[in-house]
């Protein structure tokens, strides 16, 4: 029989600042929809990615839709999208009637391969999405220059980079708009939750309206444009910005938690790892990549350890299923798996799921002698 979980994949983290600042905001009057909270939750977003501009909304599957339609991507329209991310990159544009164009990624970074976007380009692409896949980024400013040059807008999927930057620039304000997550596994969590970050005024202003039923402003009933209700609430709001405060740490720790780990498996040479710089990478997860992943994840369970395989390439899908061969997204979706990720693993915890690791492979090798 398997012993119970007792090291999960990944949970979210919360405490009694939550709970504090919930009951206080609760018996303070509030009108719990958005408000001021959000509006603070939005500056502290601003401050720490340096984003001029920040818009919330009710998730990252949302706020990626929402960038689209500032964007003017309509029904008929085309969005290059990498073939290895979660679903929900290519969704956002399905959910608007666009079509989303997969692209392989490359082995280095497992990010789009920008040197594939030229040949999935047609009159109908109306935008490039680059996901920073666990953090990790290709050459962002040579696809911006690209996307500069053809006239197409560059949208970045952040919702994994929490705390991730290429050179100064964090990522999601390098694009003409980025996006974050704050789903229950994402870095800091507000429940659901997402963001729309850039450092256009006019693009700004576009997502704003959008995600207000086309106002121009809050309380009027005058609607110039088309828009909807992706409105956050003040509860979420409250529960992001302690999150928030508690997010330097939790970068801090999620490096040392990859580093312990690569650390404590280097001499598994069974296993390869994505190059990841720690300076400039807060790793969300803890990926890496071997010949019977499924075979490692069943022995990991019988340890108590969760653990959970990458995703599938999204072209081979059910929901898509559109054919094509895309070799790197398939090898890299094959052999991957994520380790217990959770900000808050002890190092015990780390050393403990290290020896299961090795005690598997020293088994396999004991089997085949
Ligand atoms: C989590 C995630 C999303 C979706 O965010 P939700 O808040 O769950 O809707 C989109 N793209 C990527 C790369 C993600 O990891």
């Amino acid at each position: 029989m398997n012993a119970p979980v007792r090291i999960a994949q990944m949970e979210p983290w919360f405490d009694e600042k939550e709970a504090d600042a919930l009951s206080a905001y609760m018996r303070s009057g509030g009108w719990v929809t958005e408000f001021k909270k959000t509006e603070e939750f939005e500056d502290r977003i601003r401050n720490f990615t340096n984003a001029r501009f920040c818009s919330v909304v009710n998730n990252g599957t949302v706020a990626l839709s929402v960038a689209l339609l500032a964007l003017d991507v309509r029904s008929g329209d085309e969005v290059i999208v990498p073939d290895l991310s979660m679903i929900a990159t290519a969704n956002c544009a399905t959910m608007i009637g666009a079509k989303p164009v997969f692209v392989d990624v490359d082995s280095r970074t497992l990010c789009l391969d920008i040197d594939q976007v030229s040949s999935a380009v047609s009159a109908k692409t109306k935008a490039v999405i680059h996901v920073s896949f666990n953090g990790r980024v290709n050459d962002l400013r040579r696809l911006k220059n690209w996307c500069l040059s053809h006239g197409i807008p560059l949208l970045e999927d952040a919702a994994q980079s929490l705390g991730s930057y290429i050179g100064a620039d964090h990522l999601g304000t390098v694009g003409n708009l980025g996006t974050l997550s704050f789903s229950a596994p994402k870095i800091i969590s507000t429940g659901q939750g997402g963001a729309v970050l850039t450092q256009d005024e006019k693009l700004a202003e576009k997502v704003r309206r959008i995600k207000d039923f086309g106002r121009r402003q809050g309380g009027i009933d005058i609607h110039d444009s088309i828009g909807f209700n992706f409105k956050f609430t003040d509860i979420q709001a409250v529960i992001g910005i302690e999150q928030m405060k508690k997010l330097p740490t939790r970068i801090e720790r999620k490096k040392a938690i990859y580093d312990r780990y690569r650390k404590g498996l280097a001499d598994i040479s069974s296993i390869e790892w994505i190059e990841t710089d720690l300076k400039a990478v807060s790793p969300w997860f803890i990926d890496i990549f071997v010949d019977a992943p499924d075979e490692l994840l069943v022995f990991l369970k019988t340890k108590g350890i969760g653990s959970r395989r990458i995703y599938p390439p999204m072209h081979s899908q059910k929901a898509y299923n559109c054919g094509g061969s895309y070799p790197v997204a398939e090898r890299y979706s094959a052999r991957g798996l994520w380790l217990p990720s959770s900000a808050f693993l002890s190092d015990e915890n780390i050393d403990y799921v290290c020896a299961a690791i090795r005690e598997f492979y020293e088994t396999k090798k004991g089997r085949r002698q």
